[in-house]
Formats: C-alpha cells, sequence, structure tokens
C-alpha cells in the first residue's frame, strides 16, 4: 500500500532519526567523558567526530547542523567563571567580543561540518568510495583543528594562535592513534547504515511513517512534553544549586555569587548530558518500536495483492477522513469502489489461479494510477476500494479512471480482456468511512446494472442522496 505525502515528503530521505541520533550523541559527548578526557598530562578530544559521522553518512547540511550543535555545547561550557582565560574567548558572555565569540564556537564548528560533508561527498562520488572516506576522516582532525585556530588568530588575535599552530597539534603523540580510531568509527558507521539489516529498518520505518502522516498530522502533543520536560529539567537544576549551597552554608561556606552561578551552570550541564542520553534511548526504542508496527502491519496487508485488508482500511481510512483537507474550489477527494465484471466466470472457464493473477494485475495497475494519492484496500472476493486524499476536479477524477481502465483493458485472458465496474463519491464531510463505502457501493451497483464496463459518479450533496 501507498499513502498519499505531499511532494516535498515523499522526496525526503528518512534520515531525521540519524539527525536526531547524532545530535543527542554529540551533546552526550560534550557534556560527558565520552567526548573529553581530561586527566593531567593528557587531554584529549572526541566530540568532532559525530559531525564527521554525520559529513559522512548524511550530508553538509546534517554535518552543519551537529557541528553547530558541538559548538552551541563549547559555547555553553565556557560560559563560567571558573573557565580558563584561554576557553573564555569561546564563550560570547565572558569574552567581552559577543559576536566574535559565536563565530568561534559554532561558526567554526559550522563550517567545519559543511567542509567535511562536501568533501565526503566529492571523495565517495569517486572510483573508490572507502578509499575516499578513509582519506577525508583522516583529515577530519587536522580540518577541525586548522578552522578553529584560524577564526582564532582573525577574531582573537591577542590570544597569539594562528592556523600555523595547527602543526603543533598533529605533532602531539595521540594524533596517530586518534586518526586510525576515527578512520575505523565513521568507516564502521558508514558500513553499518548501508547493511541490508539497516536499509530494511529504514524503509519499515519510511513506510509506517508514511501512514502515520496520512493518519495523524498533530505533533502538539510531543512539543508540549518537550517544552514540559525542558522545564522539569531546569527546575531540578534550580532545586539542586539551592540545596548545594544550603548543605554549603551549613558547613561554614558561604558561596559568592560567581560560584552559584557556577554550580548552576555545572547542574544544567549535567541535565543536558542526561536529557541527550535519554534522547537517544527514546531514538532506539522508538526506531525498533516502529519495526515491529510495520511488521505487524504488512502480516494484516491482503496476502495475494499487498493492498489493505477490510479491517485495516476501514481502521485507516477513518483516521484519514478526519485529517482530510477542507474541499477546494471545485476539487476534491473521493471514495473508489471497483469490481471486477464477471469475474466468476474467470474462475470458472480459466481456473483459480489464472483468477488470481487478474486480482494481482488489476492491484498492480490500480497502485500505479492511485497509490500515490491515497490509501487502497481489497475487501474481499474482485472488490477494490481507493480513498483518496488528494484534491481533483471531477475532470481529473475521471481522466484517472479512464487511464485506469485502459491498462486493466490490457491483462488478458486468451483472445479476452478484463474489465471492470467503478462507483465513485466525492467524499462528503458529514459521513464516516462506512456511510462513504455504502453509498458508493449503491453507485457501483448502477454502474453493474446499465451494462458494466464503467463508473458512476455520485453527488457530493448529502440531501439529495440521502
Ligand atoms: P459481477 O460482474 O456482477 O461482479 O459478476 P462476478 O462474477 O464478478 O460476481 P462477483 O463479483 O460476486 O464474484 C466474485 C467472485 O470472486 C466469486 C469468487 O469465486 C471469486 N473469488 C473470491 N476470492 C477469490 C480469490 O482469492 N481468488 C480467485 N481466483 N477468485 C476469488
Ligand atoms: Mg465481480
Amino acid at each position: 500500500m501507498t499513502i498519499f505525502l505531499k511532494k516535498k515528503e515523499q522526496k525526503k530521505e528518512n534520515n531525521g532519526y540519524l539527525l536526531w541520533g547524532l545530535i543527542a550523541v554529540e551533546l552526550f559527548m560534550s557534556f560527558s567523558f565520552l567526548g573529553y578526557i581530561h586527566i593531567e598530562p593528557i587531554s584529549l578530544t572526541f566530540v568532532y567526530i559525530p559531525v564527521l559521522v554525520a559529513g559522512c553518512i548524511l550530508g553538509p547540511k546534517e554535518a552543519s547542523l551537529v557541528g553547530a550543535v558541538f559548538g552551541l555545547a563549547s559555547m555553553w561550557k565556557a560560559s563560567a567563571f571558573y573557565v580558563g582565560a584561554g576557553d573564555a574567548v569561546f564563550s560570547p558572555a565572558m569574552s567581552g567580543k559577543p559576536i566574535q565569540s559565536i563565530l568561534l564556537s559554532v561558526g567554526s564548528r559550522t563550517l567545519f561540518g559543511f567542509i567535511a560533508g562536501v568533501l565526503y561527498k566529492m571523495a565517495m562520488r569517486g572510483k573508490h568510495p572507502t578509499a575516499g572516506l578513509l582519506v577525508v576522516s583522516s583529515f577530519g582532525r587536522v580540518l577541525h583543528t586548522i578552522i578553529v585556530y584560524g577564526f582564532m588568530g582573525a577574531f582573537f588575535p591577542e590570544m597569539g594562535f594562528t592556523a600555523a599552530n595547527t602543526l603543533e597539534d598533529i605533532k602531539r603523540w595521540d594524533f596517530l592513534i586518534s586518526t586510525a580510531a576515527v578512520d575505523l568509527i565513521v568507516f564502521l558507521c558508514y558500513t553499518l547504515r548501508r547493511s541490508d539489516h539497516a536499509t530494511r529498518l529504514f524503509q519499515r520505518i519510511k513506510k509506517i511513517d508514511e501512514i502515520n502522516a496520512s493518519v495523524m498530522r498533530n505533533r502538539r502533543g510531543i512539543a508540549v512534553m518537550l517544552i514540559l520536560v525542558l522545564l522539569s529539567s531546569f527546575s531540578v537544576a534550580v532545586y539542586f544549586t539551592n540545596r548545594i549551597g544550603s548543605v554549603m552554608s551549613r558547613y561554614g561556606v558561604s558561596l559568592q555569587e560567581n560560584a552559584s552561578y557556577d554550580i548552576m551552570h555545572l547542574q544544567i550541564q549535567f541535565l543536558l548530558g542526561m536529557i541527550s542520553l535519554a534522547l537517544l534511548v527514546v531514538i532506539i526504542v522508538l526506531m525498533y518500536q516502529k519495526n515491529f508496527n510495520y511488521l505487524y502491519y504488512e502480516a494484516r496487508l491482503d496476502g495475494l495483492t499487498g493492498l489493505l485488508g477490510r479491517r485495516q482500511f476501514f481502521q485507516v481510512g477513518e483516521g484519514m477522513l478526519g485529517n482530510m483537507e477542507s474541499p477546494e474550489e471545485g476539487k476534491t477527494g473521493c471514495f473508489i469502489i471497483m469490481d471486477i465484471d464477471r469475474f466468476k466466470e474467470i474462475n470458472d472457464r480459466f481456473g483459480h489461479p489464472e483468477g488470481d493473477r487478474i486480482l494481482k494485475g488489476v492491484a498492480e495497475n490500480l497502485k500505479r494510477v492511485f497509490g500515490n494519492k491515497g490509501i487502497l484496500g481489497r475487501l474481499g472476493g474482485d472488490e477494490f476500494v481507493a480513498l483518496i486524499n488528494y484534491q481533483m476536479s471531477r475532470e481529473e477524477i475521471e481522466e484517472q479512471l479512464r487511464r485506469l481502465r485502459e491498462e486493466i483493458g490490457q491483462i488478458h485472458i486468451q483472445e479476452e480482456h478484463v474489465t471492470c465496474s467503478v462507483g465513485v463519491l466525492p467524499v462528503v464531510r458529514e459521513y464516516n468511512i462506512d456511510k462513504l463505502y455504502h453509498r458508493a457501493d449503491r453507485l457501483l451497483y448502477e454502474a453493474k446494472k446499465q451494462g458494466r464496463d464503467q463508473f458512476v459518479f455520485g453527488k457530493r450533496d448529502v440531501e439529495q442522496e440521502g
């Protein structure tokens, strides 16, 4: 079954889960030891890795976004009083040059993501994508360092750093080891994303999301929940800061205002780390849940044609009706019911397997003509239905039906060809799916009575048809 989606949505690859996952990983790494190991004299940074992974498996736009998150997190971390002068340049609140600081923390990382994404794209278009991927990944750390030092030299020359300082980074003991680790991580993510398992999983998620999109468009609940989570987290931070202050004063330490701010700042950092971890878990659970939803959904499809079965059609259709856009001038969605003419005879004369072939052929043609405009079902026997959630004028619907008739006419059984009778009813907003079905069924009956191989159009008016 295919569900009607707006053109833009149809083209969109469903990389949303991966992008959100990488954003969560980036945040989590920024606020945990997974991203920075800083135990004197060792200081290692891994936070640029999710940006490279995003560039490799998603593209420049997505890598820029993950880079921006990296930048925002570093900006937040630098915005405290306990931070040293070297790091304070990353904070618009502490550096005295807010715009330059934003450019340095967020701008440089966004640019890093973008350039990395473009380089991956170019490298992987070549003859040896894996080699290209490894070259770009090996260059990732240098690219990040050059851009950050370059920005620092341009906006904070008083710090005495320029892009040339990258050389010192290259000479560090961990450079080769970290390059090999980055190569391995990016390569693994790339291989995993392209594996059959992941491809299948993402296809299933995409299909189930398409079905959901056609049935429910209201995302307000999720937005409200997110706001509540953020507000609650903030209240936890305020509470703990207050408690820490009380404990300290109990033991005779009174906190200055700056120290209080710094503790609050760390609390928020801690919470962001926890929220990003929770986000990651939610994304993973959601993906697997959708995978199972799809398998359940697929198991209930009509085995012969792959269209929706009776119960599913009515279930999905009812939800879809509730979300249908109001008809535009002279245009409307519609309910179509179609029945093969003298199908019993076909079965009797040519056998059941031949009858099954005809049923499959009719379903294929129905998918081709109306598949991207609504939901399709086979209610049993030779009766097909479609609920079209796509605004069309009567002429447009008739044109599509003529096309369908022509295509079905191409299905031959020896020297004869298949014909169908059709009832079409424009969607009446006052009707539920059962009522639409019953009225369309009467139109089908008319078409049969009038000699078959034709369609009968119903009127939209509730009263007249009564
Ligand atoms: P009409 O033009 O009035 O529709 O005549 P008809 O012979 O097509 O009558 P009807 O639609 O009632 O016939 C449906 C037939 O479909 C009856 C049954 O033998 C056949 N049928 C039902 N399910 C299947 C199936 O899964 N495969 C095959 N091959 N035939 C089926
Ligand atoms: Mg029939």
